[in-house]
């Protein structure tokens, strides 16, 4: 039997299972677990929630909350999309990062802080601070899409296996806003003459 027809075997009887436990129980690595879980979502026999994978039912699909991007209207399907929060108070989420760095124009000359979540780990991170992979052939959402990594040295590894470019938050942004002012064909609206002043963001 293959890794990945245990994997849904084990899903079977627990209903749902955490990536790090699936790479304790065939101790490999969470990267590797990743690979598997990547063809099972594609191959649409399992989701993923709260860095845990379930069997892609009726009855679990259910259970995802659904929100609308404010950018794409792609409904937000994600346990922990990428957050920005305004001022302090007002918390805005996107359904991915890809549209988390768009949704920063608007809020350019706002003083804002955004959290992300490593992709493997799921762990919360600072936007400013992530490393990002943009443009990888791992396309869970938008594209080009753009995953999110605490350490640059993550991010590189998931580099060599899925393409892409390693970018800090700053690069990525200006990577995503030019791209999308002139690429009108992908998921988000081109928006016009928007600076954006990293001494905004703290
Ligand atoms: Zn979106
Ligand atoms: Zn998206």
């Amino acid at each position: 039997m293959s890794r990945k027809e245990k994997i849904l075997e084990i899903l079977r009887e627990k209903k749902e299972v955490t990536v790090k436990e699936l790479s304790n129980i065939f101790k490999v690595s969470e990267m590797t677990i990743y690979r598997d879980i990547k063809e099972l979502e594609k191959e649409g026999e399992i989701k993923r929630k709260h860095g845990s994978v379930l069997l892609n039912t009726k009855e679990n699909r259910e259970t995802l909350t659904v929100d609308t991007c404010p950018i794409c209207e792609k409904p937000i399907t994600r346990s922990h999309p990428y957050k920005i929060i305004v001022e302090n108070t007002k918390v805005i989420e996107a359904c991915c990062e890809h549209c988390g760095l768009l949704l920063h124009q608007k809020y350019a000359d706002k003083e804002v802080s955004a959290i992300t979540y490593d992709f493997i780990t799921e762990n919360p991170i600072s936007a400013l601070n992530a490393f990002f992979v943009v443009g990888s052939s791992a396309v869970p959402c938008c594209s080009p899409s753009v995953i999110p990594f605490a350490s640059r040295e993550d991010a590189e590894k998931f580099q060599k296996g899925f393409g892409g470019k390693v970018m800090t938050f700053v690069e990525a942004y200006n990577e995503i806003t030019n791209k999308m002012n002139i690429n009108i064909k992908s998921c988000c609206a081109p928006q016009q003459n928007v600076t954006f002043k990293l001494d905004d963001l703290k």
